[in-house]
């Protein structure tokens, strides 16, 4: 964790081609100077000449090649924060020279001629403000102050950035530019990581969102810490990121690195950045970004459940009706071979087109932080009619490219993890989730094996299971098995007229099962995959209507039903408290599989003889046994049946007729069913 200096094509500070000085842009900071550019700059990549006022107009990125030259703090904070917004936020003082070091120079020497240089007290300069009208407490590093590091100086004013965001319950900024620990100061300067990683825990605590603008170079300790922790982290174009420096790696590996080796493009291909941006693009992003990160009244944000998503008003969306179909008598008639065809028609909406038509603001959200993004799922937030929400779908496409930039919707493990980010995220900030469901099942491949296929789906299930925010799930195409499911564990499933949801394909099942292609017709209507059949179950509350002919016939308008249909759902869901959403969630997918006239409940207070027990037994009459894990010990919400909700399915024990069908292959599909 040295500091690791400039290295490889790096582009070096603009050059000066004339001496007289145009200012940079107004300081943000009243008396923090405001470094000039000069009144030609030279471009460090492709070498062009440009305008010193014309290189100020375009944000310091180069007019020709797009190069994005270094800003120092006050630069950065007068881009970033609204004109007049800023105030300072000045950091406990610390220690000067803690080791007494000297290594060419004095320690103190060093630092004082870094001060001089920057007119800066450390490498960290620190202000709240807003972006776009945002409250936001922003902490911006310096690489000229030696090089960024993280001394402890640095190291306290990132801590105090964030103390002081979660005193006034507002999100935090961290724009960094850092070579890493600063050696003169030892291992206090090691310490600031730890330190400063704290800090960041207590946000996410409080549920506050927390951000990082990456900004070239981030490495080493700062890179290992603070950095990286963020809930969104946002890169500038070719920005470098990573724990050892190029040049290091290069060295003990002795090998060449690959192109782009550690720049942002690299990091978002990677999955470890969310998002590469133009600097030109950043108050907008941010500013959406902090839209739906922090309480509307900039007031300190309320618990999991009832923060953001309490925001537009109890008379949120009153207007929209529903479109919602719960009696499956009134749903088009059609064979269940038929509704595969449907479901599976490239011309369906896709996840994005949806999220595109009733979205504002939409920011998507990447990466599984652990070295992969999966194309084929999609997340972000955004607002739906002004309410803050998580939007997660599986992505197809209409052509033959598309479909295989996207593997045809199949996720890997990596979109798994991504999904499990995204609602670990949606449940600090209270966001509603929304999930769209459109895959033919879970990626079969070998390397999805390798990387824990199976480990990945079980995780978002559970996680789902137990969300403290409101869940609306919509199977908008296929519900591909497993790989479905892990995004269907909802309070509301729905799903649309011309989809399906299916423990294995038909044509899986024909062959396992009938060992005969030709028998995929057959299948079909057995596996009682449609949306009649699932509503009779119970497995979906409701059946989003289609445009004649179906959702392909006219996607603008299909998409608009099934945002009608997830405003109710999530209506009606916003004002329950998160541990009676969660105890009914879970009471919800309790139920499935009883015999009829039995009661799934929690054992605790409730009347002997009326609770089902474990399920290992699927046959009616089971007695009650011990009721495992989840709702054990809860104190009983109302009981499960048609009284649980709002708005109430058709139960589970009204069908029991239905079970056997699914029962007598389970154990056999298991085996195969991806
Ligand atoms: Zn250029």
């Amino acid at each position: 964790m040295t500091p690791q200096p400039p290295v490889g094509h790096a582009p070096s500070a603009p050059t000066t081609a004339a001496t007289p000085a145009t200012p940079a842009a107004s300081a943000a900071l009243a008396g923090t100077p405001v470094a000039a550019v000069p009144d030609w700059v030279r471009c460090s990549r492709c070498r062009t000449l440009t305008y010193g006022k014309r290189f100020v107009r375009t944000l310091q990125v180069c007019p020709d090649c797009g190069w994005h030259a270094r800003l120092d703090a006050p630069q950065r904070l007068a881009q970033l924060l609204d004109s007049g917004s800023a105030e300072p936020v000045t950091p406990r003082p610390t220690l000067h020279d803690p080791l007494t070091f000297v290594d060419l120079r004095p320690y103190p020497e060093r630092l004082a001629a870094a001060r001089r240089e920057t007119g800066l007290p450390a490498a960290v300069q620190v202000a709240a403000g807003t972006i776009e009208g945002r409250p936001v407490v922003a902490a911006v590093m310096d690489f000229r102050f030696l090089g960024g590091s993280l001394g402890v100086a640095a190291g306290e004013a990132i801590a105090t950035a964030a103390e002081t965001a979660l005193h006034r319950g507002i999100p935090l900024l961290l724009v960094t530019a850092s070579g890493g620990a600063r050696m003169q100061e030892g291992a206090l300067s090691l310490m600031q990581m730890a330190k400063t990683s704290n800090a960041l825990a207590a946000l996410d605590e409080a549920g506050l969102l927390t951000v990082t603008l990456v900004t070239d170079p981030t490495y080493g300790g700062v890179a290992a810490s603070f950095a990286t922790l963020t809930d969104v982290i946002v890169a500038e174009p070719a920005a470098r990121m990573g724990f050892a420096g190029p040049r290091v790696i290069a060295q003990t590996t002795r090998q060449e690195l690959p192109p782009g080796f550690q720049t942002a493009e690299f990091l978002l291909k990677h999955g470890l950045v969310d998002d590469v941006r133009q600097r030109a693009e950043l108050r907008a992003v941010l500013g959406r970004l902090l839209s739906v990160g922090a309480p509307p009244d900039g007031g300190p944000s309320a618990s999991p459940g009832v923060g953001p998503c309490a925001s537009p008003g109890a008379d949120w969306a009153a207007a929209e009706s529903d479109p919602v179909l719960r009696d499956p008598e009134r749903l088009p008639a059609r064979t269940a071979w038929q509704t595969v065809q449907l479901a599976r028609n490239p011309g369906r909406p896709t996840a994005l087109e949806h999220i595109g038509a009733w979205l504002d603001g939409f920011v998507e959200l990447r990466g599984d932080r652990a070295g992969e993004d999966c194309r084929a799922i999609v997340g972000g937030v955004g607002r739906l009619d002004g309410l803050p929400v998580m939007v997660i779908g599986h992505q197809k496409g209409h052509t033959t490219a598309e479909l295989v930039a996207r593997n045809f919707g199949m996720s890997s493990p990596a979109g798994y993890r991504k999904v499990a980010r995204l609602l670990r995220l949606a449940a600090k900030l209270g966001l509603p989730v929304v999930t769209l469901i459109d895959t033919p099942g879970a990626d079969p491949g070998i390397e999805a094996e390798r990387h824990g296929q199976a480990v990945a789906i079980a995780e978002c299930i559970r996680l789902m299971g137990g969300l403290p925010v409101p869940v609306v799930a919509v199977v908008t195409g296929e519900g591909g098995s497993g790989g479905a499911l892990a995004l269907g564990v909802a309070d509301r499933v729905l799903m649309c007229a011309g989809s399906t949801y299916s423990v294995i394909s038909p044509e899986g099942c024909a062959a396992i099962l009938w060992k005969a292609p030709h028998a995929t017709v057959r299948a079909a209507d057995a596996l009682r995959l449609d949306p009649a059949a699932l509503l009779r179950l119970g497995v979906v509350d409701g059946v989003i209507p289609e445009p004649d002919g179906g959702a392909h016939a006219d996607p603008a308008a299909a998409s608009e039903l099934v945002r009608q249909a997830v405003v109710c759902a999530v209506r009606e869901l916003r004002g329950v408290p998160a541990r009676r959403l969660v105890d009914r969630r879970r009471e919800r997918f309790r139920r499935f599989g009883l015999a009829a006239g039995t009661t799934a409940g929690t054992t605790a207070g409730t009347t002997a003889g009326t609770t089902a027990g474990t399920t290992a037994g699927t046959t009616a009459g089971t007695t009650a046994g011990p009721t495992v894990g989840t709702t054990a010990g809860k104190t009983a919400g109302p009981a499960a049946g048609p009284t649980a909700g709002p708005a109430p399915g058709p139960t589970a024990g009204t069908t029991a007729g239905e079970q056997t069908a699914g029962e007598q292959t389970a154990g056999e599909q298991q085996e195969v069913a991806p």
